[in-house]
């Protein structure tokens, strides 16, 4: 079907809801005014009752088919259509949704919407659909005597006991309309600018947990009103912990809603899940410039939005808060998972055709539309120069502001602060998947599913540091050399030189066996950013060992020896003066300490253990939770019941993580059972939970088979946003024939199926590459280890 905007533009909405969460009910009645260019015109509204529909305020005939209203309307630039509707709270996190949780014996309800990508349509009839921008008046009613917080999207304009009129919005799309009714603890704090933040927590989460959030809202928004040129247009910005989220967060104007885990920090929150929350709350942040002041025309152009965030996030954390060396993650994280997915032949281009909304969920593959696309970001701006990005960045909000844009859009406005064409550069790199091998100046595809051939991407400028997405295979002189002088390459250089050798090391270019002698020199190194690729480094070489076989004995009795001295040094415990790279080295030494099964340490570990939770050691606290239930099995069901008590989310993430590395049969058992339990893990947890028994290999084939007997109720779970990532995530563990067999065995049936097509299509590729790879290399490593021995 046509877009619906080609029919009538709607300029302004008046929406009042009603909404009784106690018996479920959403009455709804919309009177939207805009342009017809057509006698006919259609709204979407997807599963509710249409009671009736005016237009210019005389009653009309209409159809509903159960997604798209249409009827009759004058031609005119100005009709004026009312719908009223009634409608039921979704339990799925999308349009308007219930989310509960316990709070001592109560339950609490929190009504919150999810309306991105195509989901506004579930909760009144609109044209939902990114270039319909229009201004948004909301009225929310409750029942009688609730005294629920209700926010929206701007600050309240009149409010009485049952009503809550908001000013109008912004001129802008469906899906950034949001509102939440509920009860929280909540903080406010003006920032230098003089907007006001408030963060919202559910009331089972302590009140100080929304300090940290606030304060980089608050420093965030700052930054981008500095950068950009243009202040937040808004008085307010409110962010909302939501108990059930399907995403990370949703960068809704005015109102972020967020995954509890991504923007609660109380005293028991470790640095990483800091620099987690600092990172997401930046990144909704800049989307309030990129994606809400200025939108994408259409969802293809989607990638502009995340890409640019996946960029800025990393921008302002690292001017708010230096000490936290933020673009390590970023070297060591994003570029690593973009260039691992990004060597597939089938992978998608970061900019990919969508004709349907319900489309994009397929087409979002994060390490391709994120990662991959905020390197491109960084590879262009380094290229320019920052001062000249801000330039046309500047130029582009004032030009654009409240309208919609394509991507050559951006490259225009970029084009007068450049000496090279942006649009050219950006499309040879966007528009087609994958990335260059370079060998003495030459380019080939770098491809581990298939044969390389000659390519011809733009590159300004061979460096050899970070920024550029492309491989550098140094000769063995180079790289010997290289090698020798590591003490003097810049971190870049260091990360580089190894990251590149890790990925050729997977490809005939260079030998796996050669890894391990690789390694092995860095036993005395000091940062944590070099060791995460010697993680990954070693996380490679673990495909080549049978689970429980002597010579994965030997491999870890390997590791061990290649930590110990460094994990002597830097302790089991947390020091006071320890630095932000210490306390990241710890907990990968201890994660590696933990692989290799070293008694010892764990054995030391598990001392420390302590019924309260709260109370341990915050940084070593997941390794502490790992060791004990390693050394003592039946305390499962203590962790599960903690797990259930206990409301902060990143203790419930490291209880639940532990429980998932067990190795006996019965624990095994009881947690299969529990992917089935919806009142002790939540849908939102499902995935992570599944993945985590699937790694196990353990637990592998007893993961499998639960998946295949219930996987309607997955998919009724997952609806279209997140199935894929099951088999996406899991094709990343299978390392035998048998185990391949069998997971096609199953996937196969779904190939067809426009969700699960293409990351099918590069399960097949990467599994087989995997496959091929233990097949040619395995015996050379295995000998070379024992050489090592
Ligand atoms: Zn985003």
């Amino acid at each position: 079907m046509e877009q619906l905007l080609e029919f009538f533009k709607p300029k302004r909405y008046q929406l009042e809801l009603f909404i009784d969460k106690e018996n479920d009910l959403v009455d709804g009645d919309v009177v939207i005014t805009g342009a017809a260019k057509a006698d006919k015109i259609f709204l979407h509204a997807v599963d509710m009752k249409i009671k009736s529909v005016k237009v210019n305020d005389t009653k009309a005939e209409f159809t509903h088919d159960g997604e798209v209203i249409s009827l009759n309307a004058p031609f005119s630039d100005n009709v004026k259509i009312e719908v009223k509707f009634q409608n039921k709270l979704n339990k799925n996190m999308e349009g308007i949704y219930l989310s509960t949780y316990k709070h001592g014996k109560k339950i609490e309800k929190i009504v919150s919407t999810q309306f991105e990508s195509h989901y506004a349509r579930e909760a009144f009839p609109c044209v939902d659909e990114p270039a319909a921008k229009a201004v948004f008046e909301l009225t929310i009613k409750l029942p009688e005597g609730s005294d629920d917080i209700v926010l929206s999207n701007n600050i309240v304009a009149k409010k009485d006991d049952t009503t809550t009129i908001f000013e109008p919005t912004p001129r802008m799309s469906t899906y950034l309309l949001a509102f939440v009714i509920g009860k929280f603890h909540a903080k406010s704090l003006k920032n230098a600018h003089g907007t006001l933040i408030t963060t919202y927590a559910p009331l089972n989460q302590s009140p100080d947990s929304v300090d940290f959030a606030n304060e980089v809202a608050a420093r965030s928004l700052e930054f981008y009103d500095n950068e950009f040129g243009v202040p937040y247009p808004l008085e307010k910005l409110d962010q909302v912990a939501i108990p059930d989220f399907d995403a990370g967060a949703m960068e809704n104007w005015g109102l972020v809603t967020y995954r509890e885990s991504m923007l609660l920090a109380d005293k028991t929150a470790t640095f990483g899940t800091k620099k987690s929350i600092a990172l997401t709350v930046a990144h909704e942040l800049s989307h309030q410039w990129f994606g809400d002041l200025v939108t994408m025309r259409w969802w293809d152009d989607l990638w502009l939005n995340e890409s640019f965030a996946s960029i800025m996030e990393y921008m302002a954390v690292d001017a708010i808060y230096p000490e936290f060396k933020i673009w390590q993650g970023f070297f060591t994280g994003d570029c690593l998972s973009a260039l691992y997915r990004d060597a597939y032949f089938d992978v998608q281009s970061v900019h990919q055709d969508v004709s349907s909304p319900a489309e994009i969920a397929t087409l979002f593959d994060g390490a391709i539309v994120y990662s991959k696309g905020a390197r491109l970001m960084l590879m262009l701006i380094r290229a320019m120069g920052w001062d000249n990005f801000k330039k046309g960045i500047y130029d582009y909000f004032k030009r654009y502001a409240y309208q919609n844009t394509i991507g050559d859009n951006l490259w225009e406005a970029l084009a007068p602060y450049t000496d090279f064409n942006p649009k050219e550069f950006m499309h040879a790199w966007i528009d087609q998947p994958g990335y260059p091998v370079l060998t003495d100046g030459e380019q080939q595809r770098f491809l581990l599913d298939g044969e390389m051939k000659p390519s011809n991407w733009p590159i300004p400028q061979v460096l050899d540091d970070m920024s550029g997405h492309y491989v550098l295979n140094l000769s063995e002189k180079e790289f010997t050399e290289k090698l020798a002088d590591f003490d003097n390459l810049s971190l870049e250089q260091k990360l580089r030189l190894l990251i590149d050798r890790s990925l050729l090391a997977r490809t005939p270019l260079c030998a796996s066996a050669s890894l391990l002698d690789l390694i092995a020199k860095f036993k005395n190194e000091d940062s944590a950013a070099i060791w995460k690729i010697i993680i990954s480094i070693i996380s490679n070489l673990k495909i080549f060992f049978d689970p429980d076989s002597d010579e994965e004995k030997m491999f870890k009795k390997y590791v061990l020896g290649l930590i110990s001295d460094k994990l002597k040094e830097v302790g089991l415990k947390t020091r006071k003066d320890d630095d932000e790279n210490t306390v990241r080295l710890r907990s990968d030494l201890l994660a590696l300490d933990f692989y290799a099964e070293d008694r010892t340490n764990l054995t030391k570990l598990a001392k420390l253990y302590s019924d309260d939770l709260t109370a341990l050691d915050v940084e070593t606290r997941s390794d502490i939770l790992d060791a004990k239930l390693y050394l003592e099995p039946a305390m499962l069901n203590d962790y599960l019941k903690k797990y259930q008590a206990i409301a902060d989310p990143e203790i419930k993430y490291d209880l639940l993580y532990a429980t998932t590395l067990t190795k006996d049969e019965k624990n095994i058992d009881k947690l299969v059972s529990l992917l089935g339990e919806p009142e002790i893990v939540k849908p939102q947890d499902h995935l992570h939970l599944y993945l985590y028994l699937f790694r196990n290999s353990k637990a592998r084939a007893k993961a499998f088979e639960w998946l295949k007997a219930n996987w309607k109720y997955v998919e009724e779970m997952s609806g279209d946003k997140t199935i894929d990532s099951y088999p996406r995530y899991m094709a990343g563990v299978i390392r035998t024939t048998a185990e391949a067999e069998a997971f096609f065995e199953f996937f196969d049936q779904f190939k067809d199926q426009p969700v699960m097509a293409r990351t099918l299509k590069i399960a097949h590729k990467e599994i087989n590459a995997r496959l091929a790879l233990i097949t040619s290399d395995q015996k050379d490593v295995i000998e070379k280890l024992k050489s090592c021995a």
